[in-house]
């Protein structure tokens, strides 16, 4: 679950070319836009970060007109992500520790855009407990990670901006899963559909194992069709092997796209030495779509080309998106 609100450091403030009244704060990996003066590096303060929403509550009236959600905004041509609050919106009797996860405590919740008809079909059951769900952690709280795999060998792909979909074959059973739900067939479902369009359970079941297939749906009727396609289509980012409780590596990933007629993500680079300079990822995530070179793309996702369970810095498989700060000022998240 995401910190979406927390106890933080500022950690660095500068001033903004012909700005008086406000300036730039680095908290995290995450850079705003404050009051100027109103903190200084070193203050603790409650970051509460975008895709938030916030309760109706009188300190956050201010945010009532933008439905109370936090979003990136640009000023005086500075992105600015996130929202930085004095520690006294928090309840006296709180503890103050670097860190502390606040979200709850505030009523904080995260926004979630709405999911289309043609999605969300008939619920078979939960999702599966066999496989992980597809989750991308923001580079921006992973500083930790960076200066420990600086220098890996990693691949970047293009992250698409569409829905999640997860397939597998397990002991027999072909299965379709949204996001969070397994879902009962359909041919009205787009999920569903691709599969038998595909024939996709018979070419699951011809590997013969325990498997899993998880990627992005996009196309008319997700996500504004931001790619501008004709009809829907499924690009793969995850082949896991259910019986080791493992992702193949992104060379099996990418033989078994070629032998199951399948198409993976766009993939931006395949020997990437991971840099640890947040700046330098975040340049790196300004580009246009490779599907469509009007559409600015949505960001990378970069992970090792072997994978690492490192369990320390990082919970799960080192793997990470990086978002353009671009498509959110563009598309108003
Ligand atoms: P957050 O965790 O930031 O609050 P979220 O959980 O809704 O937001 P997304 O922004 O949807 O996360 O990012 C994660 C999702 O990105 C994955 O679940 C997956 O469906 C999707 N995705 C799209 N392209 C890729 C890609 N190239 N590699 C991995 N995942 C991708
Ligand atoms: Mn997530």
């Amino acid at each position: 679950m995401r910190k979406l609100a927390s106890i933080q450091k500022i950690l660095a403030t500068e001033a903004i070319k012909d700005a008086d009244a406000i300036e730039k704060a680095t908290v995290l990996g995450w850079q705003l836009v404050i009051r100027k003066g109103e903190f200084k590096a070193g203050d603790l303060c409650v970051y509460i970060e975008i895709d938030s929403v916030l309760p109706d509550k009188p300190e956050f009236e201010f945010i009532r007109a933008r439905s109370n959600r936090v979003k990136t905004v640009k000023l005086r041509g500075q992105i600015s992500q996130g929202i930085c609050f004095p520690l006294s919106i928090l309840p006296a009797d709180c503890s103050i520790e670097e860190g502390l996860d606040v979200t709850e405590l505030l009523e904080i919740t995260k926004y979630e855009p709405p999911i289309p008809a043609n999605l969300a079909g008939d619920v078979e059951g939960m999702f599966p407990n066999f496989i992980p769900k597809t989750d991308e952690t923001r580079v921006q709280v992973l500083q930790k990670v960076l200066d420990k795999f600086k220098d890996t060998h990693c691949y970047v792909t293009e992250k698409l901006d569409g829905s999640s979909v997860t397939f597998y074959v397990k002991d027999g059973k072909f299965g379709v899963c949204s996001r969070n739900l397994e879902l009962k067939p359909n041919a009205e479902n787009s999920m569903w559909k691709f599969a038998f369009e595909n024939n996709l359970e018979e070419k699951m079941k011809g590997l013969n194992k325990n498997i899993s297939l998880q990627g992005e749906i996009i196309g008319e009727g997700i996500q504004k069709n931001k790619y501008k396609l004709r009809g829907q289509d499924i690009y793969f980012f995850n082949a896991f092997d259910i019986d080791n409780y493992s992702y193949l590596s992104v060379s099996d990933l990418k033989n078994m796209m070629a032998v199951l007629n399948l198409k993976m993500v766009p993939v931006l680079d395949e020997n990437y030495r991971l840099q640890n300079s947040l700046d330098d990822l975040i340049g790196k995530s300004k580009l246009k779509s490779l599907l469509n070179n009007d559409t600015i793309a949505e960001g990378i996702v970069i992970r090792p080309l072997e994978e690492i369970n490192d369990g320390k810095v990082m919970k799960g498989r080192v793997s990470f998106k990086v978002i353009n700060p671009d498509f959110l000022i563009k598309y108003d998240e």
